[in-house]
């Protein structure tokens, strides 16, 4: 039985917007957000990166505007986009207004960056006669003075009372296709503030740990942040923001939800043994091998790969195909079942062909296509490495004998 998304606190409900075609909040799937890190006004380059980005899991893609090149690239970029266009606004109202004006699905707004109440409020006006949603985008490290100092530092109730003045602003002029971000670099600040957005606001909330750095240390970040929160049930759309090609955050985010059971799983989902000293192949290589040719195919299947015949078919009954090393042999199996043994060196490419096969016919006409004498090869491998190794595998009888002869000597 799958456990997964029922282990999960229901999700908090929130009004739903529209980013273009992406519906964000209420009960619309968690969508996945990245940045390209192109100079906008390279509408070819903005583009190939947005494609990378739509084709490994980002729904919705945000670029920066910050010059009149760049929102004159928007205006290219947009019609040709894959995915809804996000334009990211700090300091410049006239940017704001111009990237309105190139036709972007959403803008952010960092509180912080735009700070004057006329300014604020001109943009929102604007982007409600537009249909435009705009995300209040806060972020710890730029934080408004005036109420990092009334609260004596960035803290959670600072960060969501950022964002409450600006949606105000926002209300006053009728304005409420909003979704709220209250960012921090620290796990445990991000945490405390989404958990305190969420009691006050309905609005969607966009997840994220700011700043978490290159891999592996930002990935673990901005896991522990988001899921964290998705697990209690907030977040509505989340962004993982990585020092690293902007594919990894799409990929991780993407994967984050699927392994939460959010999303339905759209690619591989490759799982392998750690490997001890039982192991009769390299793992390691064996399984970045079989993930660099299984990722190449985007099958949307779940593949094993385990070290050795005596715990890895078992272990890895739940997978669709998996594959466990005998002695110079692999053992392909299919949930658990022995389907054929294979020559070492010809594991990858077995499992590989499995897979496709899988995928093009179904789990049970492969099961019912299986070599059936495999399982009984497999079984005599079993017994060949229990009795290798597991029946006296620290050599204990011979240990035992040594201190025997000592103390009787
Ligand atoms: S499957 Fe075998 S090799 Fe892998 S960790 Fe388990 S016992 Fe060790």
């Amino acid at each position: 039985m799958d456990v997964t998304a029922s282990a999960l606190s229901p999700r908090r409900k929130t009004r739903q917007i529209s980013v273009g075609s992406v519906k964000v909040g209420g009960d619309a799937p968690i969508s996945v957000q990245s940045m390209t890190t192109t100079k906008t006004a390279d509408v070819e380059g903005t583009l190939a990166q947005i494609y990378a980005l739509a084709a490994n899991g980002a729904d919705i893609v945000r670029c920066t505007c910050n010059d009149r090149g760049a929102a004159e690239g928007l205006a290219q970029i947009v019609p040709r986009s894959p995915v809804p266009i996000v334009a990211d606004i700090h300091f410049h109202v006239e940017m704001a207004l111009a990237a309105l004006e190139a036709g972007v699905h959403g803008l952010r707004l960092n509180p912080g960056n735009l700070r004057k109440p006329e300014e604020i409020k001109l943009v929102a006006s604007e982007a409600r006669d537009r249909g435009v949603p705009i995300r209040i985008g806060v972020n710890a490290g730029s934080l408004h003075p005036d109420i990092y100092e009334r609260f004596g530092g960035a803290t959670p109730e600072a960060l969501v009372e950022s964002a409450r003045i600006e949606l105000a602003y926002f209300e006053e002029v009728g304005f409420s296709d909003v979704k709220i971000s209250v960012k921090a670099s620290s796990v445990a600040t991000m945490i405390a503030a989404y958990r305190l957005a969420s009691a006050t606001f309905d609005r969607p909330l966009h997840l994220g740990v700011t700043e978490a750095g290159p891999l592996p240390g930002g990935l673990l970040k901005g896991t522990a942040g988001i899921a964290t929160l998705l697990a209690e049930g907030i977040g509505d759309t989340l962004r993982y923001s990585l020092t690293a090609d902007p594919v990894e955050e799409a990929k991780a985010g993407r994967q984050l939800l699927e392994v939460l059971g959010l999303r339905e799983r759209k690619g591989l989902d490759l799982i392998a043994c750690p490997s001890c000293g039982r192991a009769e192949v390299d793992v390691i290589k064996v399984a970045n091998e079989a993930q660099a040719a299984l990722e190449a195919l985007n099958l949307p299947i779940q593949v094993a790969v385990m070290g050795c015949v005596v715990n890895g078919p078992g272990e890895a009954r739940h997978a669709d195909l998996g594959i466990a090393a005998g002695k110079k042999r692999g053992h392909l199996f299919i949930q658990g079942q022995i389907i054929r043994v294979v020559p070492e060196d010809e594991m990858v490419e077995a499992l590989v062909e499995e897979a496709k096969k899988i995928v093009a016919e179904g789990v049970a006409v492969r099961l019912a296509a299986r070599d059936v004498s495999a399982e009984a090869e497999a079984e005599a491998d079993r017994a060949l490495l229990l009795d290798d190794r597991g029946a006296d595998a620290n050599r204990a009888n011979e240990r035992i004998a040594q201190i025997r002869r000592r103390t009787e000597g």
